[in-house]
Parts: structure tokens; C-alpha cells; sequence
């Protein structure tokens, strides 16, 4: 008799025993933890478990926030060589490396996302972003930036939650480099990895005031976009919320810089390497359950392979794992919250009623936490809802082309532009389309690849500047812009 041969993976958790979560946080302003007044609760979203009470920021404890940053700036930081900067970067890129694990654990417990990809990609690349800008600290008079490079003064930084650490280390790194000082907001529903950062700070012995973290809501990141005593706004979020801070910092001095929504083409052309596009299709939309503002959100197929392509992918995609974030196997973990999971619902039936046909693969959702199984779209035409809006959730729409022109056109017809991605194995062809296509970062046979060293932002409604590299830098200088 013919046996059938098991692939299952046994359960391989990681231990939360690294981690100490507190019953209750405050701020952290002026080198101190210091108690809030109202609280909220942050959960795991994979069991809608309660980690913490995090504190709710107002008008006072903003104000006390940006005092110590201007006090920080004046009295320290921006009398301080670029040496000595770069130094303390460097010490804190150690001692995030020496915590990985806990904050690898952290992310995952807080944030949903699995643990292989916050302990292999998120706390890695933050620290990379320190190691990077700590190089940078005493050579700012070598960037090509003008010969006398000088900070803002005091940043106001806002960041969302489908990569806490990262998104904090993409802000506070390059802000500290250029000699500013900062006042920070995680998102609501994740701010613990911005909070055990700032114990990081106080290892490393980073002046008081130098970073200050005030968690909370929408409110608290309008108070610090409004507030007089902030010189630069840096913001990584949706488009929406990013029209808000445009018109607000309009009428004032501040400078601003804007990462916003994405729905980055996935281009497939018919010479591609078929099981390699694969891969790079399911890294595309179903890295971080697709909560990723440059997700491979749309697959563009040249119709004489989209047939194999769709077969080949839907067996891949039933192999996805979805569940249990801690476990060292899962490859699909939880979505952030209710709220973001009623959204990719909403815009899921969208395509069903509009008349796309869904298919999802075959999985076991968990009965507690936010979940939502692999889905892709086909039969979707440009002006289907699920074509034009960011559904930030593990979702593919999924349309065709029979030329190169049409391609790109199907491409460029977004209001937004911040990655694409093309794949063909001839070089002429991916340089032809690479020109043509209106995206601040394209992967040629690869998808979602970060580096400190890349400027990573986009056109249109995806954005003002760029963050990382040296065009990343720039935006921390005054008077110095590299859109
Ligand atoms: P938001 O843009 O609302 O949140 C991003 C950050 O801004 C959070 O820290 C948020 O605080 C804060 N914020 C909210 N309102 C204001 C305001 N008026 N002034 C200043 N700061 C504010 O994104 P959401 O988290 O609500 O997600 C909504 C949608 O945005 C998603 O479904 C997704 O489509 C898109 N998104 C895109 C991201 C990207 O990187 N491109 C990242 C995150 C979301 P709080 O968390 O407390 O609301």
C-alpha cells in the first residue's frame, strides 16, 4: 500500500518568559518614566489578551515633552560634536542588538506579526538604521548637504504600527544623526516596543530630553503636529491623517516630511522565472499580514502566463501557515486590530459585490484574536475599489495586460506611488519599464527589500521626501531638500 508522506510542522513557540510587561506605562520625558493621567488598554491581537495600560497623552504632558526637548537641544545636544553624537547611536544600536529576542517578543506579543519576521527582519533593520546613522554623525560636512549643515532643532515624530521599532528607528536614528532632538508617538495599539526603547536610552546614558516618548491617540499626534515648539514634522502613516498635518504645518515654519499609503503594481511578465515570481508575489502582499504601505498590492499578469501563474499561486498560498504569531513556524500571524480587520473585510466584500471572484486559501482561523486567511482577487478591473484603495491587509488584486505599454499604464493609474515591482529575466526590458513606471523604489526580481543606505519614499498621494540614506539625512537639515 502506498504511503502518504506528512509534512506537518510540529508547534515550536517562543518563550515570552524574556519579556517583563508592566501592568501599567507612563511617558517618558526628560530621561524619566513619568505617570500619566489617563489610560487605555493595549492587547495581543492574536488573543485579545490584555498586555498593558498605556498612558494617553495630553495638552500638559506634550508641552512638559517638547520643553525637554528644546532644553535637551539648546543646553546639549546641539553643542555636542558629531563624534560624540554618533557614539551614543552607537551604543544604542549595541543594546538593541544585546535585547533583540525581548524585543522581538515584545513586537510579536503586541503587534500580532510572527515572531520569525520580528526577530529576522524588524529588530535588525532597527538596529541597522542606528549602526547606519551613527556613521553619519560626524560626517555630515561630507554628505553633500552644504558645507555647514545645521539641525532643525526639536522633531516631532508620529509613527503607525505595522513596524513600532522600525518606523521608530527609520525617525529617531537619522533625527539624532543630524543633531535634533525628538518627541516621539508610537500608534495606539502598539506602543511597547517604543517604551522598552526608552529604557534603551537610559542604558545607553543618552542626555535627558534627547528622545522623549509620549504615547496616545490620533489627539496626542495632533497635538504635537500643532504644537509651537516643534520645528519638524516627520509622519509614516495613512494618506488621510497625512492631508490633516499638510494643511495644519501649511501656514508655519515647520518643515515636514510625509510616508503615507501605497498599492504598489507587482508587475509579471511572460519571460519571468515563474516559481522564483512566486515566491516574490507571496513576499509582495503576504509579508506582515500586508500591512505594508509598500505591499505588492496589485499583480499585474501578462495574459499568456496568468493562467499557470494563478494555478501555481493558489498552491503555493495553501501552504501559507496563518496562526499562532509566537510560533517559530508561522508565516502569517494576526491582523493589529478589530478595526483594521473590519476594513479588509469591507473592502473584500467591495470586490465581491463590484464582481471580482475571491478565492482564499483553505486555513483554520484561531476562534479568539483578528484574523483574516490569505485572499487574492481575480477578474478585478481598474476601477474596482479593492484596484484603487489601500486595503493594508493580506489581500491581492489581481489583473492582466497583453502589452508592455499596457502594463505600465494599468501601473501608473493610482493616485499613489511608492513601489513597484517587475519581473523578467531581460535586462532591457526591466530598465525600459523601470523609467516608466512613477514609484519611489522598484525590485527587479525581488520584492520588499529594505537597507538604511536606500532613500525609500514616494510620488504623489504616498508622500513628501524620503526616508533613509542620504536623501533621508537631508530632511533632518535645515534648508536642505534632495526630493
Ligand atoms: P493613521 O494614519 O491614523 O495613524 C498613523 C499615526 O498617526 C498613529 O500614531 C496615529 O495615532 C496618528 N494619528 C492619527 N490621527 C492623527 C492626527 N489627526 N494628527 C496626528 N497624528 C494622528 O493610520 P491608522 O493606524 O488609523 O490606519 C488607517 C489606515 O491607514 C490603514 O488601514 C492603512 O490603510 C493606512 N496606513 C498606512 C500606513 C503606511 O505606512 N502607509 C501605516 C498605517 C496605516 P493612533 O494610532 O493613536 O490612531
Amino acid at each position: 500500500m502506498e504511503e502518504k508522506l506528512s509534512f506537518e510542522y510540529a508547534p515550536a513557540p517562543e518563550s515570552r518568559a524574556l519579556v517583563t510587561i508592566k501592568p501599567k506605562y507612563g511617558h517618558f520625558i526628560g530621561g524619566k518614566f513619568v505617570a500619566g493621567s489617563k489610560h487605555f488598554p493595549t492587547i495581543n491581537p492574536a488573543t485579545e489578551e490584555v498586555l498593558s495600560q498605556i498612558s494617553l497623552a495630553g495638552k500638559t504632558d506634550v508641552d512638559a515633552a517638547v520643553k525637554a526637548a528644546r532644553k535637551a537641544y539648546t543646553i546639549t545636544w546641539s553643542k555636542m560634536s558629531g563624534k560624540e553624537r554618533g557614539k551614543y547611536l552607537f551604543r544604542i544600536a549595541r543594546i538593541m542588538q544585546e535585547h533583540s529576542r525581548e524585543f522581538a517578543v515584545l513586537e510579536t506579543l503586541d503587534n500580532g506579526k510572527p515572531i520569525r519576521e520580528s526577530r529576522d527582519v524588524d529588530i535588525p533593520l532597527a538596529a541597522a538604521h542606528f549602526f547606519y546613522h551613527a556613521g553619519w554623525a560626524d560626517k555630515l560636512e561630507y554628505a553633500g548637504l552644504g558645507t555647514t549643515p545645521k539641525a532643525h532643532g526639536v522633531a516631532g515624530q508620529i509613527i503607525p504600527w505595522n513596524f513600532p521599532l522600525l518606523m521608530l528607528a527609520w525617525k529617531v536614528a537619522p533625527a539624532l544623526a543630524a543633531g535634533n532632538t525628538v518627541v516621539l508617538k508610537p500608534a495606539e495599539t502598539t506602543s511597547l516596543t517604543a517604551l522598552l526603547f526608552a529604557e534603551v536610552c537610559q542604558q545607553a546614558e543618552l542626555p535627558a530630553g534627547v528622545v522623549n516618548i509620549v504615547t496616545g491617540d490620533g489627539s496626542t499626534g495632533a497635538l504635537i503636529v500643532n504644537h509651537p515648539g516643534i520645528d519638524k514634522i516627520a509622519f509614516t502613516g495613512s494618506t488621510e491623517v497625512g492631508k490633516i498635518i499638510a494643511r495644519a504645518v501649511a501656514p508655519t515654519n515647520k518643515s515636514v516630511t510625509l510616508e503615507l499609503g501605497g498599492k504598489a503594481a507587482n508587475i509579471i511578465f511572460e519571460d519571468a522565472a515563474i516559481d522564483e515570481s512566486i515566491e516574490g508575489i507571496v513576499n509582495g502582499i503576504f509579508f506582515n499580514q500586508g500591512h505594508v504601505c509598500c505591499a505588492g498590492s496589485r499583480l499585474i499578469l501578462q495574459e499568456s502566463v496568468a493562467e499557470e501563474v494563478i494555478e501555481k499561486l493558489k498552491n503555493r498560498m495553501a501552504k501559507i501557515r496563518v496562526g499562532d504569531p509566537m510560533d517559530k513556524n508561522t508565516d502569517l500571524g494576526a491582523i493589529n486590530s478589530n478595526d483594521q480587520l473590519l476594513k479588509i473585510r469591507e473592502l473584500s466584500a467591495a470586490g465581491d459585490t463590484e464582481g471580482a471572484q475571491r478565492w482564499s486559501a483553505p486555513c483554520e482561523l484561531p476562534g479568539k484574536g483578528f484574523w483574516f486567511a490569505p485572499t487574492i482577487f481575480t477578474g478585478v478591473t481598474q476601477a474596482h475599489r479593492i484596484a484603487r484603495e489601500e486595503i493594508f491587509g493580506p489581500v491581492l488584486s489581481v489583473l492582466t495586460f497583453r502589452t508592455p505599454q499596457e502594463a505600465i499604464d494599468k501601473a501608473n493609474n493610482t493616485p499613489f506611488g511608492l513601489s513597484a515591482g517587475i519581473w523578467s529575466e531581460k535586462g532591457s526590458k526591466v530598465l525600459w519599464a523601470s523609467q516608466q513606471l512613477r514609484a519611489g523604489v522598484i525590485w527587479t526580481n525581488t520584492f520588499n527589500k529594505f537597507d538604511p543606505t536606500s532613500p525609500f519614499g514616494g510620488y504623489k498621494e504616498s508622500g513628501w521626501g524620503r526616508e533613509g540614506g542620504r536623501h533621508g539625512l537631508s530632511a533632518y537639515l535645515k534648508g536642505v531638500s534632495h526630493e
